[in-house]
């Protein structure tokens, strides 16, 4: 069946950058493959340095205009666009689904979860406000004015292909700053039907264009360019570097929401069966592939057998397939290298000694090359590979600790900080703990942290910045001081 047997509404397959408010082809093509069977389900065209420049030059044109529309007509534009967003979440949710796998109940979440950023944006855009300021001298005035910082760049992933694009664009068209995108290839087709939704909502041409190819061309340009006063990324550590260094070269904000690698802490006080439960909303939610993904479950060694047996009973029940069918838990990862990377660090533990207790192998007999079993693993080392690194697919291992300052060492003994999670009814507990790790958001008794109201990022390498609430808006902001001399009376 082909993309658009799929939509209701055929005309939110596009498969060309858009920019300027004009549908550009770009040359060659990169195949959008389907990852549940590998078909080829579109191929978009590469606009490359030139593209990206004509839309940094767009983008540059729109924001004299977009700057000084009003913060109450940038929201009813903004609302427009959310309306669209929801009478169009299904076909939207179908095209999650087909270019990256994520079960279709989930496609579905992550849509009403992207539209949200919107509507709280467009809400908090009116209320960007400077402050009156004591000054050293009698007679004058001091205040603060927050102004759009100016055009963004954003470079986003495939792991949330529409979400990731609305929780940054969102409060940026809100705060009056104008866009560039660069989704990953793996996923243009949702960042482009958004951006024909956007069209229709009537946000005007040049302030949100979306660039699809080669990633050094089009990231050099955005990290590069002087017009671009901020770049917005979210991806792997790695990348983020690499761009934060680029973008050293015209002093720019760089926000970056980056890798983790989630603690799971269960103290001997939680309730066993609701941790488990936490662990599998948090751990297998997009096959593993997020970035607040319950990696490493720290439990008290007095319960940590049962929390074992607990995991077990759940995790051997999961069932791998296509996202699209009903019975579907957990869906094939991206591709098949991801499966082999994942395989590499699971044999790894294995051959050092630790036990799987559940799954540990490829599914490509089963179902496909890109589907992994569901696995869960005990007595890992923490300096292994799979303790230590990002596992982005559907495995996870529980480790041991007694003493809260052993659970606070290994929680923190990773690079990473953005995501983690307590469990645990004592609220003592939960204020050492919180306050003794190194992460930039955490969960008591609850396996899911984002909204549109609360700030998302990271600490150490995890990030810089914060997405969602006000914080979210302000990061689109510059903040301006104005002194006014000799008021007299
Ligand atoms: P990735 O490999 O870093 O790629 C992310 C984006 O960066 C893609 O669009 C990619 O395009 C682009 N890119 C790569 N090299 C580039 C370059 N030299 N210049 C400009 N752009 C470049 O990450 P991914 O595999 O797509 O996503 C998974 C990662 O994202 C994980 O580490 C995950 O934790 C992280 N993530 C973080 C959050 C958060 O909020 N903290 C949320 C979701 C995901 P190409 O593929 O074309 O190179």
């Amino acid at each position: 069946m082909s993309v658009t047997d799929r939509l209701d509404d055929k005309s939110l397959f596009r498969t060309d950058s858009f920019i300027d408010g004009q549908w550009v082809s770009g040359e060659g093509g990169v195949d959008v493959l389907n990852p549940a069977n590998n078909a080829v389900i579109a191929t978009v065209g590469d606009v490359g340095e030139a593209g990206a420049r004509k839309a940094v030059a767009a983008a540059t044109r729109a924001f004299e205009s977009w700057k000084k529309v009003s913060p109450f007509e940038r929201a009813r534009l903004l609302m427009n666009w959310y309306k669209l967003i929801h009478e169009n979440a299904k076909d939207l949710a179908t095209l999650i689904t087909l270019e990256m796998g994520k079960v279709h109940k989930e496609a579905q979440g992550e849509v009403i979860y992207g539209a949200s950023f919107i509507e709280w944006s467009a809400e908090e855009g009116k209320r960007v406000h400077g402050e009156t300021l004591s000054t050293p001298f009698p007679s004058s005035r001091g205040w603060t004015i927050r102004q759009p910082i100016g055009v963004v760049g954003c470079i986003t992933p495939w792991n949330f292909p529409n979400a990731m694009i609305t929780r940054k664009c969102a409060p940026a068209l809100a705060a009056g700053c104008t866009m560039v995108i660069k989704p990953a290839p793996e996923t243009p087709l949702s960042a482009l039907a958004l951006a024909e939704l956007a069209r229709r909502a009537g946000i005007p041409d040049g302030v949100f264009n979306v660039v699809c190819g080669d990633a050094p061309a089009i990231g050099g340009v955005l990290t590069s360019s002087s017009d671009v006063r901020m770049v917005g990324f979210t991806g792997s550590t790695a990348v983020g570097k690499l761009l934060m260094k680029q973008a050293a070269s015209t002093v720019k904000r760089v926000a970056l929401e980056l890798g983790g690698n989630a603690p799971f802490i269960v103290m001997d006080d939680a309730d066993i069966e609701k941790a488990a439960d936490g662990v599998i909303a948090s751990k297998f939610r997009v096959s593993g592939q997020t970035c607040v993904s319950a990696n490493r479950i720290i439990a008290q060694p007095a319960i940590a057998d049962k929390l074992v047996a607990a995991l077990e009973a759940r995790i051997s029940k999961l069932k791998a397939g296509d996202g699209f069918a009903s019975d579907t838990d957990v869906g094939p990862l991206i591709h098949m290298t991801a499966v082999s990377r994942v395989d590499k660090l699971v044999s790894q533990a294995r051959e050092q000694g630790a036990r799987i207790v559940t799954g540990g192998k490829s599914l490509a007999d089963e179902l496909g090359g890109s589907f992994y079993a569901p696995t869960l693993i005990d007595g890992a080392d923490p300096s292994l590979d799979v303790s230590c690194s990002e596992i982005f697919g559907p495995v996870c291992s529980v480790y041991r600790a007694e003493s809260e300052a052993d659970i606070i060492k290994l929680a923190n003994d990773t690079p990473y900080g953005l995501a983690a999670y307590i469990y645990t009814n004592d609220v003592g507990r939960v204020h050492r703990l919180s306050e003794g790790i190194e992460y930039g958001m955490i969960g008591i008794n609850a396996p899911m942290v984002g909204a549109a109201s609360t700030p998302f990022g990271g600490v150490k390498e995890s990030g810089i910045g914060r997405e969602g609430g006000k914080w979210g808006v302000e990061e689109f902001t510059e903040l301006k001081y104005v002194l006014l001399g000799g008021v007299e009376g």
